[in-house]
């Protein structure tokens, strides 16, 4: 059994009784079978040091309110997930031993979808799957944009910030409108859905006064219950673009040939370089490549590049719009890119925007399970541990940073699967999977030293992470110096404020409540 800090087991039994006669009998899971769901299965090293005491699954907003009541009177840690796929950074896992995991996913109506306007409202347990689906048996002329893979909850992804393929990539900046439960279980709209009734919840963010949806993403501040996210409209044509490059030094003049195109509004999506072996990921087994201990030796690149019909790198963008538009921009972009060192010739797929084919992917925001093939790399049980620094679009920054995280993730035995993406405009973020067999102990925890080593070095040149893994918050997190920590203990003036019993995800993204100053009750 494993209890909430500072509760003793007669307590945990009479406020699970509390919670079971809120959420229903069957809908609070203390079994140590049924916690296993919501154990990390990718976590980098012992799962169990950060256990769930117990997880429940309300159905209804007022439940989740008398749920938070009772966390409220007994001090139980609450770890709000919408549908708990965070795989990469945590899955389900809370940062504190003992939380209860509050499982939304039951929660799942997609309330409006507007095709007029161009967005949905939805429940935290609408995946991308659900919305996707709707919207095709609606025949409605709007896009999603998914992260893969496309299992993921459509709020809960948004709450982490999380990034897709499309015009649209930037989670967070598609938001519009938030229901949330406060910690003390006082139920807020934000946006126009302050105003009763009002029409304008899904459209605008700037309501009379302040805002706070920001607040409450990559924090412990609410339990976020509606969202507003703005959808695309189909476009006429689609057009995705890939180019090879058959050098290893040409990473940086392609990035520098984006950004002025990225920049310049001609590629609206997050173009990107994907190295050799970020290809390969989900294409083999690092058996059936190379057979020996640690990273792919550099010696064999050449011959396995020309066996697997693969480039050092591979640049995926496209173009959406009108035709006129998308041929008028094609051929800038095939001006602005063939000059690039080892260049092939722009290879591109046209589509009318109501058939694009299924393997158009992310990009065209088609959900998938595709990204699961890439779990297969490491053998035994494939998991992956995201590395996701962030950097200026620079080519220069680029080469640097992919020698040095080359040769450092080599040193601790792993493959580099690079890829530098022009997230947006003005900076990359690159979302690098540390592969590994979580089965195997010392590879998962050699998994999590590469990712604190790779993150030391990030704090020395002034970069930093657009999220991290539950099991590393507190060290992300305090990379944030800036005179002595101001951002912090301005999160926690705010964490106390509104959560003065300390209940709401205690430790996430590094903020713990007044009593757990310093981490771990
Ligand atoms: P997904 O399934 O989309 O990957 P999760 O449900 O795993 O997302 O959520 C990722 C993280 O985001 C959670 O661990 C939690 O910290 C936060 N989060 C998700 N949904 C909510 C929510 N409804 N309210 C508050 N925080 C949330």
């Amino acid at each position: 059994m494993t209890l909430p800090p500072k509760l003793s087991a007669r307590d945990f039994t009479r406020a699970v009784a509390e919670l079971r006669s809120i959420v229903g009998a069957d809908w609070v899971f203390t079994e140590e079978d049924d916690r296993q769901a919501w154990r990390d299965p990718m976590f980098p090293g012992d799962a169990r040091r950060v256990d769930l005491s117990a997880a429940v699954a309300p159905a209804t907003v007022q439940e989740v309110q008398a749920v938070v009541k009772v966390a409220n009177r007994y001090r139980l840690p609450l770890w709000p997930v919408s549908t708990g796929k965070n795989y990469a950074y945590g899955g389900a896992s809370p940062a504190l031993k003992g939380t209860i995991v509050l499982d939304l996913k039951r929660m799942n109506r997609i309330l409006e979808v507007n095709e007029q306007y161009g967005y949905a409202i939805v429940e935290p347990g609408v995946t991308y799957f659900d919305l996707y689906r709707h919207i095709k048996a609606k025949g409605l002329k709007l896009w999603i944009d998914c992260p893969s893979p496309g299992w993921a909850s459509v709020l809960g992804n948004a709450m982490e910030r999380g990034l897709g393929n499309t015009p649209y990539s930037d989670h967070a900046a598609q938001q519009c409108g938030m229901e949330v439960v406060l910690p003390t279980g006082d139920l807020v709209r934000t946006g126009m859905g302050a105003i009763e009734n009002s029409p304008l919840w899904g459209l605008q963010k700037n309501p009379f006064g302040p805002t706070f949806d920001g607040m409450f993403m990559q924090s412990n501040l609410g339990i976020v219950t509606k969202m507003g996210i703005w959808l695309m409209p189909e476009p006429e044509v689609f057009a995705q673009c890939n180019i090879r490059l058959q050098r290893e030094d040409a990473l940086g003049p392609m990035i520098d040939a984006l950004r002025p195109l990225r920049l310049n509004g001609t590629i609206q999506n997050p173009a990107s370089v994907r190295s050799w072996i970020g290809m390969l990921l989900g294409q083999a087994t690092k058996k059936e490549v190379h057979d020996g201990p640690g990273a792919i030796p550099r010696e064999l690149v050449p011959q396995i590049l020309q066996q697997r019909n693969l480039s050092w790198w591979s640049t995926g963008f496209s173009l959406y719009g009108y035709e006129e538009v998308v041929e008028a921009n094609l051929k800038v972009v095939r001006k602005a890119l063939g000059s690039v060192p080892g260049a092939e010739a722009l290879s591109v797929r046209k589509s009318a925007g109501d058939k694009v084919p299924d393997s158009a992917g992310t990009q065209a925001g088609v959900p998938s399970l595709g990204a699961f093939s890439t779990l297969n790399w490491p053998g035994g049980r494939g998991s992956h541990l995201d590395f996701s620094p962030v950097y200026e679009p620079s080519g220069a920054v680029a080469m640097a940073e992919y020698q040095f995280m080359r040769e450092l993730f080599e040193r601790h035995g792993f493959d580099f699967p690079a890829t530098y993406s022009l997230t947006s405009p003005r900076y990359m973020a690159c979302v690098t999977p540390i592969m590994f067999d979580a089965d195997n102990r010392q590879q998962a925890e050699a998994a999590g030293r590469l990712f604190l080593e790779a993150h030391q070095h990030l704090g020395t040149k002034g970069y930093g992470l657009y999220r991290a893994h539950v099991a590393f918050m507190d060290q992300v997190q305090q990379a944030q110096g800036f005179n002595q920590h101001a951002l912090r203990r301005l999160s926690e003036r705010i964490k106390d404020a509104l959560d003065p019993q300390g209940i709401l995800a205690p430790g996430k993204q590094g903020i713990w409540p007044k009593a757990m100053k310093g981490g771990r009750a």
